[in-house]
């Protein structure tokens, strides 16, 4: 027999609940060293420091966020890519001869 709850929740209750469900938004603040609009708590995408430390280290000084992201990822899928290739090319440069 499945658990069932003793007394029926009252309106005031099930209100009181829900209410902490819009509480989950996350918090949008102006970073302290560029201004650029940051989630709280975070790295800042545009500039990538935090706690005046540097965590992301960007080559190019750009404004642009989404483009800084997809330079970062390209450029690491690019090196992951690479490796793998040159191991390969030289294994097969060797079967041969
Ligand atoms: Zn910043």
């Amino acid at each position: 027999m499945a658990a069932v709850p003793k007394n029926k929740r009252s309106k005031s209750k099930r209100d009181m609940k829900r209410n902490s469900y819009k509480l989950n938004i996350l918090e949008v603040v102006e970073c302290p060293r560029c201004r650029a609009k940051k989630v709280a708590h975070r790295v800042c995408t545009a500039c990538g420091y935090y706690d005046n430390k540097e965590i992301i280290k960007f080559k190019e000084k750009g404004k642009e966020k989404g483009k800084e992201k997809g330079q970062a990822a390209a450029k690491t899928k690019a090196k992951a890519g690479q490796k793998p290739k040159e191991t390969v090319a030289v294994s097969e440069s060797k079967e041969p001869s």
